[in-house]
């Protein structure tokens, strides 16, 4: 069993918490704050415990400069400061003296939020590369390192690895509890059913592959469904479409044809945002780009569904941010929150539509991490999970 935070005695010790504040942002504007509210729990019995805080977090990809200023996490700290009903403290560095000076002038119960680490990246990508000089840098500024930042826990980071290789480690409640209810998946209620949409194949690609082997059923929908419908030789207009995963997808179609449900029907404009027509999967034209699953493949998820004991969903079946694409996704949100079994739903899109569309208490499981909960689904080691110590 991994440490947890409930492991050390926190009095007066400088905690570091790597904490997933990759949140949504528009115009300065947090979206969706739902990972802020879900890392409160550490955060709060860190305080109550005494510990002088240091939260690290990553938001967006800096790739230049002027990546800077909208991945900065002020919001995020103005945020937490409300939710916390306590004024956070600030460094606008990540490395050097106003840093260092900030951490040692904490006193016990104060909380200091550290900007974006993935300002670093900006020097050779020293977080997203897991420099070891960064990763001992960070943790010498701290006692103990806490680990709760579920949503890159499949990554090979400065920010997590990179420091739990130099301190004392645990893992805290989120990253507790997202294990935990992954865990029913080891000896799922049958018939366990997976739900797979978004935008790309390739990134599910060895989800697909080992989901196939252990699921009863694979329902596809979104932007992906469209290189599986091409597979099979439907002309798909202006869909999108991921050549390079055509030959995967009719592999994978051939060895599990049974298993893998692939929508019958979409709704299609000519462009994003345009009027919507409802269409067969052999009458799309050139111009035509699926959007949503269609009426009748609603139908036929549903189906599917009403017979599941367990169901695993990762990705949406459309253009969910327009409300004109938003029906599939809805639809299946309904029909699942009406039944009593277990409904794991993953991945930062589909958490959103979950909250967003009026769901986030009406599952078994909302995951904070995407990425993180597709490698727990292959039956991967997350690396950021197994550098913490065994207790
Ligand atoms: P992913 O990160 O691969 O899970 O993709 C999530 C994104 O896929 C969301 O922003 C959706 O709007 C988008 N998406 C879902 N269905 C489609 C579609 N049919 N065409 C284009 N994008 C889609």
């Amino acid at each position: 069993m991994k440490k947890s935070i409930r492991d050390f005695d926190l009095n007066g010790k400088k905690v570091i918490i790597r904490v997933d504040f990759n949140v949504p942002i528009k115009d300065g504007i947090i979206q969706d704050d739902n990972r802020i509210v879900m890392s409160l729990k550490t955060i709060k019995f860190a305080r109550e415990k005494g510990a002088k805080i240091i939260l690290l977090s990553h938001l967006g990809r800096i790739k230049e400069e002027s990546d800077k200023e909208k991945n900065t996490l002020k919001p995020v700290r103005d945020r937490l400061s409300e939710l916390l009903n306590y004024d956070v403290i600030f460094s606008n560095v990540t490395h050097g003296k106003e840093l260092e000076d900030k951490v040692n002038s904490l006193k016990d119960g104060d909380i200091l939020l550290v900007e974006n680490t993935r300002y670093e990246d900006l020097d050779g990508k020293k977080e997203s590369k897991c420099d070891e000089d960064l990763g001992k840098y960070w943790a010498s500024l701290g006692d103990i390192f806490i680990n709760d930042a579920f949503g890159t826990c499949h990554r090979v980071h400065a920010s997590n690895v990179g420091i739990a290789s130099n301190l004392p480690n645990g893992i805290g409640f989120l990253v507790e509890e997202e294990l935990n209810n992954f865990k029913v998946l080891d000896n799922p209620n049958r018939p366990y059913t997976v739900i797979l949409g978004g935008a790309k194949v390739s990134d599910k690609i060895g989800v697909i592959e080992s989901l196939a082997r252990t699921c009863d059923y694979i329902l596809i929908g979104g932007g992906m469904a469209y290189t599986f419908l091409n597979a099979l030789g439907y002309n798909v207009g202006s869909s999108l479409l991921d050549i390079e995963s055509k030959d995967f997808c009719i592999d994978i179609l051939k060895k599990y044809k049974d298993k893998i449900i692939l929508p019958v029907d979409s709704i299609v404009s000519k462009e994003l945002g345009s009027d919507i027509k409802l269409k067969n999967n052999n009458e799309f034209s050139p111009d035509d780009i699926g959007l949503d699953i269609g009426d009748k493949t609603i139908e036929e998820f549903k189906k599917i569904i009403n017979k599941s004991k367990t169901i695993v969903w990762n990705g949406p079946l459309g253009y969910f941010e327009i409300d004109k694409y938003s029906k599939g996704t809805k639809e299946i949100l309904d029909t699942l929150s009406k039944l009593d079994i277990t409904v794991i739903i993953g991945g930062g899109d589909t958490a959103s539509a979950a909250t967003n569309f009026g769901y986030k208490d009406k599952f078994t499981h909302i995951s904070t991490g995407g990425g993180a909960s597709l490698e727990l689904l292959e039956g991967k080691e997350l690396p950021g999970i197994e550098v913490i110590d065994e207790i």
